[in-house]
């Protein structure tokens, strides 16, 4: 059986994962976390909900971010609030025996005075719902420029809800973007398409049968 260490996340990752009872990664975590820590820039993850995408892409944000440096890295774009802030719980829960890592959950229906107050905390990961997001970028209350990493969490829920043209925003509004990790349950031409624009040489990853 493989471990998460023999996937090559770092032992303060591994212990964090033991600690919530996860014994071995799923079958999405397995192909996913070793191509995402070997540098690898953009991948496409398809597998059907409940399959463990979001340690699939949180484990490895934690080991790649610089804790020392106090700007968003890392930016992790979900559909709605909900989605957010369980992302936020995991990776709290991910992170607990590394030092200096905040992350922020900014989404709608909710202040954005907070949320802006948050982001000034020397936040490194950032996860939001495409409508704040662009909220914030117009006030110009979040720091874009150093994020390296964007994920884009149930692409085609977001597709589906109309966020298209947000998404495309977004990453064009990444200026240092180097790795885009797109985690969908199908894959609709559209995504397909906003992969083609924006990503390079995807890798893809697939996990049992995927619906177009
Ligand atoms: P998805 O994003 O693919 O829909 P989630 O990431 O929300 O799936 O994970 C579904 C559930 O499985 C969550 O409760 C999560 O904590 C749990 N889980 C994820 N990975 C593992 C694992 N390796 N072992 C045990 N439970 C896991
Ligand atoms: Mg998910």
């Amino acid at each position: 059986m493989i471990t998460f260490e023999g996937l090559g996340l770092e032992e303060r990752l591994v212990k964090a994962t033991s600690e919530l009872g996860f014994v071995n990664p799923t079958a999405i975590q397995e192909k996913a976390i070793p191509v995402l820590l070997s540098g690898t820039k953009d991948l496409i993850g398809l597998a059907q909900t409940g399959t463990g995408k979001t340690a699939a892409f949180s484990l490895p944000l934690l080991q790649l971010i610089d804790a020392e440096q106090k700007h968003p890295q890392a930016l992790v774009v979900c559909p709605t609030r909900e989605l957010c802030l369980q992302i936020v719980k995991e990776i709290e829960q991910f992170k607990k025996h590394i030092k200096g890592v905040h992350v922020v959950a900014v989404y709608g229906g909710a202040s954005i005075g907070l949320q802006i107050r948050d982001l000034k905390r020397g936040v490194q990961i950032v996860v939001a719902t495409p409508g704040r997001l662009i909220d914030l970028i117009e006030r110009k209350a979040i720091n874009l420029e150093e994020i390296e990493y964007v994920v884009l969490d149930e692409a085609d829920e977001m597709l589906n809800m109309g966020f298209k043209e947000d998404i495309e925003f977004i990453l064009q509004n990444t200026p240092k973007r180097e790795s885009t990790w797109l985690f969908s349950a199908t894959m609709p031409p559209e995504i397909r398409k906003v992969s083609k624009r924006y990503m390079t040489d995807p890798i893809e990853v697939t996990v049992g049968k995927v619906n177009t």
